[in-house]
Formats: structure tokens, C-alpha cells, sequence
């Protein structure tokens, strides 16, 4: 993967090859951390890069924070505004991939969350598709997903993707191309890094949020173009494994994965076999609304190449 070339770091913006850590910061040592995952998008026409959605994914990361104890005076704006800056310093003409992280950045030994120094840094990656194939074959994982009430998977905490690395690595070692997961109750929470939903007898139906998922933004914007877009009637009900065998259409979502379809569960066809009608449109209608291209979505997408943002690099 190439490397950035920039990094936020202890307030400012440097040169990726200064943003370092010593060997016994906590995150390091101890998981205590939260991340994002953003996107830009670059539209061609408009000679624009478009970060989706950046004030609704930093106002998860400061909820993440908030799961993790920490003291921040960040705001969702300022947050996007560092994106804005970096974005511009790295001067992307192309699809990337942005990771906001804020970790326990003191070298001490004890596990604990109380009274430690929180630290945000930023990187941008140039991307394109993280699952690479459109049509993927999926398993169910015989780990389970973390509960609530072990590690929040509400918050997206470094530690807890343990729990999605296990996932994915078991089921990519499998010859599969992801894993759906289950809760302690046998219900599908969701992917090693996506959100699922299936199509059923017409109706779209995902798992509620009480269902130890990450509460994507990708989710929230499908539900929106589902209802809004398409017509369709929503539901939001824990999913039995036996139904994602028999859905009509089944698929994931997630600022990585976008919009991707699984048309075989264990060997399994998923209705025809083929990516679904509904799966179809929804991708497509994503792809534009990411890249700025519907009029009543365009809120949702910052465009970075304008206006005067305040300079970071002196704070
Ligand atoms: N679930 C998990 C466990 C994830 O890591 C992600 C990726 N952030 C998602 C779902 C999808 O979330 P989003 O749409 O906000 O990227």
C-alpha cells in the first residue's frame, strides 16, 4: 500500500515519517483506542474530491471516545476540518480512504482508561474497493461477536477488531470472501467490517442496533435511500441464521465494502445466485450519491477543493 505523505499529529501537520509512537503507548499495549474509517470520492466531472459524510462519522468517534472514558475538546467540525486540510495537502485526484484514530498516548504500564492522555492522529490513503469482487461467497464464523456488555461493539474501538480479525482471517483461510457473524443469542449481528441486510418476501430488513453492530453510517444512508429512494418498507429485527439462507437477496455495507452483494451463504445460492435486483439499484444510487451526483443527497458529501479552511498547522 502506498504511504501517505502527510499525517496529523500532536497538533499539526507533518510529514507521515514523523507521526511515530514509542513502544509503550497504551493503545500499543492495550487496545485503547478509536478509529474511523471516511471516504473520499472523486468526481471526475466536477474535478472534486467529496468526503462523505464527515460530520456523522465524527460524531460517532467522539461517542466512541466517550465509550472509552476519553477527554477531548474536538468537535465534529474541527474534525472535519483537519480531514480538509490533510486532504489538501496530500492533493488526492482519486477515490481515498481516510483514518481518523484517538488513542491513550501515555508510555506507562497499567491497564486502566481513567486518567490518561488522549492523542488524535489522521492519515489518507489513496483506495479503491476493499472486498474485490462484486458478487461474494460468505460463511458463517464460529466466533461470535463481541456483546455489549464485553466490549461495546457500538464503539469502534482498536481492541475489539480483534474480534473482526479472527472473523476474517478464519473465513478467508476457508477459501470464503467474508464471514457472517453471530451474537451469543445465534442471531446475525453483521460482517468482520460491515453491516448486513436481506431481502425478504419484498421487504428489507436489517438487524436493529441493540444487536451488538456497529451502528454504520453506510447502514444509515441505505435505510435512507431504501425508504426514501426505492419505496421500500424497512424493518429492523434480529435475523435468524436460517434465513440468510432462504432471503431472496442478501448483501453488506460499509465505507470500505460500499454496497456489496453475497450471493452464496456456505455453498448456499442466495435467490438466484446472481446480485439482486434491489441490491443492483441501491449500489448504483450509492455510487452516485458518494460522488455528489443526486441534488437531494448532496449535504451529505464536503467538498474539499473550495473555500478558505483555517490552518491546522499551527495548533
Ligand atoms: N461493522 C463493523 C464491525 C465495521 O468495522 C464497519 C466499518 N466501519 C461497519 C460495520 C460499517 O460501518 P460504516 O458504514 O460506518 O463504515
Amino acid at each position: 500500500m502506498t504511504l501517505p505523505r502527510f499525517a496529523y499529529f500532536k497538533g499539526k501537520i507533518v510529514p507521515y515519517q514523523e507521526a511515530k509512537v514509542g513502544v509503550m503507548t497504551h493503545a500499543l499495549n492495550y487496545g485503547t483506542g478509536v478509529f474511523g474509517g471516511l471516504r473520499g470520492y472523486w468526481n471526475a466531472d466536477e474535478e472534486q474530491l467529496f468526503v462523505f459524510r464527515p460530520l456523522d462519522h465524527y460524531r460517532r468517534l467522539l461517542n466512541s471516545a466517550k465509550l472509552m472514558c476519553m477527554e477531548t475538546d474536538f468537535t465534529p467540525e474541527r474534525l472535519r476540518d483537519i480531514t480538509l486540510e490533510l486532504l489538501r495537502a496530500e492533493g488526492y485526484r482519486e477515490d481515498c480512504y481516510i483514518r481518523p484514530l484517538l488513542f491513550k498516548a501515555d508510555e506507562i504500564i497499567g491497564v486502566r482508561l481513567h486518567d490518561l492522555t488522549d492523542e488524535l492522529t489522521m492519515f489518507a490513503v489513496p483506495f479503491t474497493r476493499y472486498v474485490e469482487k462484486e458478487e461474494a461467497h460468505v460463511t458463517i464464523s464460529s466466533w461470535r461477536r463481541i456483546d455489549d456488555n464485553m466490549i461495546p461493539a457500538r464503539g469502534k474501538i482498536t481492541g475489539a477488531y480483534v474480534n473482526s480479525a479472527l472473523i476474517k482471517t478464519d473465513a478467508v483461510r476457508a477459501g470464503f470472501d467474508e464471514a457472517l457473524v453471530l451474537t451469543e443469542e445465534g442471531h446475525v449481528s453483521e460482517g468482520s467490517a460491515e453491516n448486513i441486510f436481506m431481502v425478504r418476501d419484498g421487504l428489507l430488513i436489517t438487524p436493529p442496533v441493540t444487536e451488538n453492530i456497529l451502528e454504520g453510517i453506510t447502514r444509515r444512508t441505505i435505510l435512507t435511500l431504501a425508504r426514501e429512494a426505492l419505496g421500500l418498507e424497512i424493518v429492523e429485527r434480529p435475523i435468524d441464521r436460517t434465513e440468510v439462507y432462504l432471503c431472496d437477496e442478501l448483501f453488506m455495507t460499509g465505507t470500505a465494502a460500499q454496497v456489496t452483494a453475497i450471493t452464496r451463504v456456505d455453498f448456499r445460492p442466495v435467490g438466484t445466485g446472481k446480485m439482486g435486483p434491489i441490491t443492483a439499484r441501491l449500489r448504483a444510487l450509492y455510487d452516485d450519491v458518494v460522488r455528489g451526483k443526486v441534488a437531494k443527497y448532496r449535504e451529505w458529501v464536503e467538498p474539499v477543493y473550495v473555500g478558505q479552511a483555517e490552518s491546522v498547522a499551527a495548533d
